[in-house]
This record gives C-alpha cells, structure tokens and sequence, in this order.
C-alpha cells in the first residue's frame, strides 16, 4: 500500500526552478517552443538543451495537445528532468477545462512513474496567462494528486510550488 497521502505532499512558496526534485514540471504552451511566465523562467534557467529537446518532440508529434505531457531532460536545473504539459485555456468552465486540467496532472504523475522518478514538484497550472480561476484551480490539483497518490506508490512525493500569496493561501486551506 503507498503511504498515507498527507506525508507526500509538500507546500513550497518560491521559484520552482531553483526546487531540487526529480523532476519539475512546466507549465508549457502547445508548440513547446517557450513562452512567458514559469516556461520563460524554466528555458531561462535551464538553458538551451530542453528547447532543443522540445524541438526533437515537435518534430517527431507535432507538439503537445492540452492536457498531455511530454519529458526532457532539464539542462542546468537542479532538477533532472523538465515535465512539459499544456494547461487549458480559461474560457468560462464549459468547454471541459477541469477535465484538461486534471489531465495536466495525472499525466504527469504517470509519466513520472512511468519513469520510476520519487519526486515531482508541480506548478499552479494554468492560473497566469491561461487565467484559471485559482481556487478552482488549486481544488483540482490537490484533488488529482491526491487521488493518484492513494493508487500509486510513485512518485514518493509531489511538491505543490506556489509562486505568489494568494495561491499559497489557497493550497494551505486545500492541504488542511
Ligand atoms: P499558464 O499559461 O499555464 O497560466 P503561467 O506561467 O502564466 O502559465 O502561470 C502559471 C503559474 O506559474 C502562475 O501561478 C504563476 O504565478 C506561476 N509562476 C510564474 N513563474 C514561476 C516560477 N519561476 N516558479 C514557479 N511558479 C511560477
């Protein structure tokens, strides 16, 4: 049986390229070529051998469809691996975004075990630009997670990065 859930998920505020996990996720746009905010900051970070990963993986599938992930390595992160996934598009919640949202993470988390990896640290998912509300958010991811960890013993742990006040309160009362 995987441990009790609660030990396995952990809350960090701060930027989630310098976490040390096994891998970090990103909260990537559908042509994997880079973009702003976290993507930005991980091709940034991480230099250019994840685009030039990225443009492996367009090359052979044609990029990533909203709700799937795809792995590359993670350059000069402290992480070994980048998890790319494309977060939906706020459009009112109708057009299936929490169900492409949930996507996001638990083809992540089955990635990673795919990959025997312990650890994984996430974003808050489609809440900058994509303009997912964040409470509706946060219940989503805590949600997925939970329910992937109480099936699977890997990964180990999942980190939760928040980046700004608002969603870290929002994950406090989510994890309470
Ligand atoms: P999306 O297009 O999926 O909305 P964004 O990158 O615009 O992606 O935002 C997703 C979340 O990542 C937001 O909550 C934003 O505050 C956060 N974020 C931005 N930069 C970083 C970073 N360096 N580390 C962790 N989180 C970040």
């Amino acid at each position: 049986m995987p441990a009790a859930t609660s030990d396995r998920i952990q809350l960090l505020k701060g930027d989630i390229t310098n976490v040390t996990a096994d891998a970090i996720v990103n909260a990537a746009n559908s042509s994997l070529l880079g973009g702003g905010g976290v993507d930005g900051a991980i091709h940034r970070a991480g230099g250019p051998a994840i685009l030039q990963e990225c443009r492996q993986i367009v090359a052979r599938q044609g990029g990533c469809a909203t709700g799937e992930a795809v792995m590359t390595t993670a350059g000069n992160l402290p992480a070994r691996f980048v998890i790319h996934t494309v977060g939906p598009v706020w459009n009112g919640g109708h057009r299936g975004e929490p169900e492409l949202l949930a996507n996001c993470y638990l083809n992540s988390l089955r990635l990673a075990r795919e990959r025997g990896l312990n650890t994984i640290a996430f974003p808050n998912i489609s809440t900058g630009v994509y303009g997912y509300p964040k409470a509706q958010a946060a219940a989503v991811a805590v949600k997925t997670v939970r329910d992937f960890l109480a099936q699977n013993s890997l990964p180990q742990q999942v980190i939760f990065v928040v980046f700004d006040e608002e969603n870290l309160r929002l994950y406090e009362q989510e994890l309470a």
